[in-house]
């Protein structure tokens, strides 16, 4: 089992470690390096441990790299996904299936109505989804002028999303050990 520092440091670690191996055997290795290896390092931010209902690695990070409102803006956007789940469940921390529900929920929070498995209160729940809803609409508005405004090749979010899956893999093995 491991804390937030580790998993973080592993994540770095693992984005530092991939580099060479991209280089070596990626098809497009600019593409490959400059989306997969944010990816892994989004896995510090968009971690499985947001299902934690309180302020973690993930929120520190925010907060210290893009200032006090943003640490704040990053810990209610999350909120009612960390009061949906329970820590470690499979909706957050399986492989694959933890990064497609997060990166959903980026988009569209509503979608946690779907595998909430937390017995908290509707009545609070339900005000923070609409938080995590309003506050999602910028992130949604920013995909949709990157890709049909911008056109911005879609492969470049399969990189990243593939480098994410990489880092939450990283950390769903970590933690069972
Ligand atoms: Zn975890």
């Amino acid at each position: 089992m491991s804390s937030g520092k580790i998993h973080k440091k592993a994540t770095t670690g693992l984005a530092l470690l991939s580099t060479p191996l991209l280089l070596w055997c990626a098809v497009n290795v600019r593409e490959a390096i400059i989306f997969i290896i944010p990816g892994i390092l989004l896995g510090i931010l968009i971690t499985p441990d947001l299902d934690i209902d309180h302020r973690i690695v993930s929120h520190r990070v925010m907060r210290n790299v893009f200032g006090r409102i943003f640490g704040y803006y990053w810990y209610y956007l999350w909120h009612s996904y960390s009061i949906a789940f329970t820590h470690r469940s499979m909706w957050s921390h399986a492989p694959f299936i933890g990064t497609l529900v997060r990166l959903t929920f980026l988009v569209f929070p509503p979608i946690i109505v779907l595998f909430r498995n937390q017995q908290t209160s509707l009545s609070k729940f339900a005000t923070y989804l609409l938080i995590s809803t309003l506050l999602a609409l910028p992130i949604a508005g920013a995909l949709f002028v990157l890709v049909f405004v911008l056109q911005l090749n879609i492969i470049f979010f399969v990189f990243a999303v593939l480098g994410l899956m990489l880092a939450d893999a990283l950390h769903f093995i970590m933690d069972i050990i």
